[in-house]
């Protein structure tokens, strides 16, 4: 008929408005970054609404996190207006759940008022269960226990269902056991961690087919977001709730029966899940791009993408080509990266943005990673000027220690700024323990400090120890600390927290004895060293412990710029004062990781070095599979980009006063020269800080980092300076540097990041 297609319709490519259009059945959108994969997901909400096939609250939709879920809820709202209140299942895997599990919980023995406990909690309580089981939770960290217990809940594992390998790992054996005993805790807690979000559902659904029945009838249309990056459980939860019998009769079969191996690797589905695969029609759509799956070290299975098809059967695939979002040299740079990688499905894409005055790809070479915080807030500055919004900006960096430069560098500038997904740096649990110490040594009546330290690490000051200082400071008006100084020395206290507290007292004295004399960044190390600060986290078989590492290191490095302690306690407590909000026009600093799904005019990647980008520890422990998710995560940043995109590699990063000299990321080598430009490198280089000033005067002259950044600055060519085969070139360089002793001026060797 000749019915002109409603407005949120036009405008969509032919495959788009399939895939918006295409409502029963499954459909898989396979497709590139910037294709409108999202774009679909969205009009596809407002069409099943706007046509009267679906109530918002029949409508699951999942997103990766909350902040799309909030952007996706706010966009249909632009098509479809107050429709889309009543959209009770729009959110995270993990806000569903939570949701799912409120409603059941006594399915999973708990009452809906269950706590959702935090990973400090989860911690805490594991190391409990390790000490009761009469082990050396210093031999097994509960942090370690934790990880693992998190690893099977990704893959849907219950007690019973671990591998017997695993189960031997830990705890002599016992490793089955801890796990059994910490669920059983967390019952009698009326208690979940975050995996049980997810695990009890898929328990409750698999156990309770009448509960399922009643989602199957409820959800009439499933959408997913990033489909790329879910794991095994999330890939089990939807297809249970997207697979449904043929008939009424099909969905009784009991639970028990064959138990799939899932320890073996065998996931498919249990009985009841097993009753419902010859699915009948679901309408259930999931997009994703296989290039940006960047969630494998959280257990995310790129796999799901292609088990998709075979799940079910019939699917409609529809392929995106045609992206919208960048110009063609940004679109052209990322699409020949990716090409390195083996595993992938292989896509098109192609733009019609393609405009003689589009800028090229930049990529700017600078000293160390200070210069380079100068230089993109001059860039950023000179933007704001020509009338470009802050908001439209994004630094996205691989390792969040990166953040701390450009912070420090836009609160100098008066510059608006917010971070995404994360703490801002000063704001991390490490950073303020540290800064905490400092604080009491330097302010010694600091008792706020003294109280968030006095037992980290743990001392075995519990919290009535903790009182007795409080009542003792009270009652004598001193300081906690001197309260503490005191309680040491009488017999007021039970003989193990007073030793401790004799410690800490005396090693606050040392410190503060040496504030004066001793430079100020030793002793600041010294004091993380003295503390068993530093060694905590070195002890820590966390994911994030590594990371944490790199940030103390990075705040000792930061504190170099200052005169002295308060000086720099100083420039915190301004930095820490800056505003946040999401009102205001503000730079957008994030990492890589939390930047998926977002895109910015302009982009600005820093740290395009060996390393750091890809980064050592992927590479370490992810062999070529590491590598390749580094460079899907290269892919994902390079196409954030809409108008400008800057790639910044430095010579050399100092870590604990130490150059150390850097190769340019072989992604840089990856990239295609007919879109790049080496950016000259201008004046903007010589306002140097006045702290340093004369380091780094005395690092210029070293041969190797001033030659190679000459080169760069004065060729302004690509292929001379590290295009192929610069990367061998470099590594060249660098052996020739080490020769030289290059790096090693204070006689200590080189070490690398990561
Ligand atoms: P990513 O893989 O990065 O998540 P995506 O495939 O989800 O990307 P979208 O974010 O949906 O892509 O779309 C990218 C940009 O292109 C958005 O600004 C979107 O509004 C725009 N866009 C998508 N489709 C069209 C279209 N048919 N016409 C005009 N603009 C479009
Ligand atoms: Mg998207």
């Amino acid at each position: 008929s000749a019915h002109r297609a409603p407005d949120y319709l036009t405008g969509l490519n032919p495959e788009q408005r399939l895939a918006v259009e295409t409502t029963e059945g499954p459909v898989l959108v396979l497709a590139g970054a910037g294709t409108g994969k999202t774009r679909v997901l969205t009009t596809r909400i407002a069409h099943i609404l706007a046509t009267g096939r679906a109530w918002p609250s029949q409508i699951l939709a999942v997103t990766f996190t909350n902040k799309a879920a909030r952007e996706m809820k706010q966009r249909i709202g632009v098509l479809v207006g107050e429709a889309v209140e009543g959209m009770p299942w729009l959110g995270t895997f993990h806000s569903i759940g939570v949701k799912l599990l409120r409603r059941h919980a006594e399915l999973a023995g708990l009452r809906s008022d269950f706590t959702i406990l935090d990973t400090d909690d989860v911690i805490r309580l594991i190391k409990q269960l390790i000490q009761a089981e009469g082990l050396d939770d210093k031999r097994w960290p509960a942090r370690q226990f934790a990880q693992m217990i998190d690893g099977w809940k990704n893959k849907g594992l219950g007690p019973e269902e671990i591998a017997e390998g695993d189960a031997r790992a830990f705890a002599n054996g016992k490793g089955r056991e801890l796990y059994r005993a910490y669920q059983d805790r967390l019952h009698t807690l009326n208690a979940c961690d975050f995996g049980d979000l997810l695990c009890h559902p898929i328990r409750i659904f698999r156990q309770h087919p009448d509960v399922l029945r009643e989602y199957h009838a409820k959800f009439k249309y499933i959408l997913v977001d990033e489909y790329q990056d879910t794991n095994t459980a999330q890939y089990m939860w939807l297809r249970l709730l997207a697979q449904r019998p043929e008939t009424k009769r099909g969905a009784a079969v009991p639970a028990e029966g064959r138990k799939p191996d899932r320890a073996a690797g065998d996931f498919s589905p249990a009985p009841a899940e097993a009753s419902g695969r010859s699915a009948a029609s679901v309408n259930i759509c999931c997009v994703g791009d296989d290039d940006q799956s960047i969630y494998g070290w959280r257990g995310a299975e790129v796999d799901n993408i292609l088990r998709f098809e075979k799940d079910f059967p019939g699917a409609a695939v529809i392929r995106l080509e045609r992206n919208y979002r960048s110009t063609a040299h940004i679109l052209g740079a990322a699409s020949h990266l990716i090409a390195h990688n083996e595993g992938r499905l292989g896509k098109t894409l192609f733009t019609e943005k393609a405009d003689a005055d589009d800028a090229k790809v930049m990529v700017h070479a600078a000293w160390d990673s200070e210069e380079e915080a100068r230089a993109v807030g001059e860039e950023i500055e000179a933007l704001q000027r020509r009338q470009h919004n802050l908001n439209d900006m994004a630094i996205l960096v691989r390792a969040s220690f990166q953040m701390r430069e450009f912070e420090d560098r836009f609160v100098t500038l008066g510059l608006n700024y917010r971070v995404i997904g994360g703490p801002r740096f000063y704001e991390r649990q490490e950073i303020r323990d540290a800064m905490a110490y400092f604080r009491v040594v330097a302010q010694g009546a600091d008792d706020l400090a003294f109280e968030r330290i006095v037992n980290v690490p743990k001392r075995g000051l519990g919290e009535a120890a903790i009182r007795q200082v409080h009542d003792t400071s009270r009652a004598l008006r001193v300081p906690m600390l001197e309260a503490a100084a005191k309680l040491a020395e009488s017999d007021e206290m039970k003989p193990k927290p007073r030793a401790a507290l004799r410690e800490v007292a005396a090693n606050f004295a040392r410190w503060q004895g040496l504030l004066d004399n001793t430079p100020h960044t030793e002793l600041a190390e010294t004091i993380l060293e003295e503390s068993g600060y530093t060694e905590m986290w070195k002890n820590d078989r966390s994911a994030e412990a590594p990371g944490r590492l790199e940030n103390l290191k990075e705040l000792i490095r930061s504190m170099e710029e200052y005169e002295s302690l308060r000086g720099f306690l100083e420039h915190v407590a301004l930095v820490m004062d800056a505003e946040q909000n999401e009102e205001m026009d503000a730079v957008n600093i994030m990492t890589l990781h939390s930047a998926k799904g977002l895109e910015f005019d302009t982009v600005f990647l820093p740290g395009w070095e060996e390393g750091l980008f890809p980064h050592q520890r992927a590479l370490d422990e992810g062999g070529r599979s590491g590598l390749e998710e580094e460079r899907r995560l290269a892919y994902v940043g390079l196409t954030r980009a809409k108008k400008n995109l800057h790639l910044w590699f430095t010579s050399n990063r100092r870590i604990h006063g130490l150059w150390q000299s850097t190769i340019p990321s072989r992604f840089l080598d990856e990239l295609p020269e007919a879109h790049v430009e080496v950016a000259e490198t201008g004046s903007s280089y010589g306002g140097y800080g006045t702290g340093s000033f004369g380091e780094r005067q005395a690092g210029r002259q070293n041969p190797y980092g001033a030659s190679r950044f000459d080169n760069v600055g004065q060729s302004g060519s690509f292929s001379n300076t590290y295009a192929t085969p610069g990367w061998q070139r470099a590594q060249q360089n660098r052996t020739e540097a080490t020769d030289r002793n290059w790096g090693s001026r204070s006689g200590h060797s080189v070490e690398r990041i990561g």
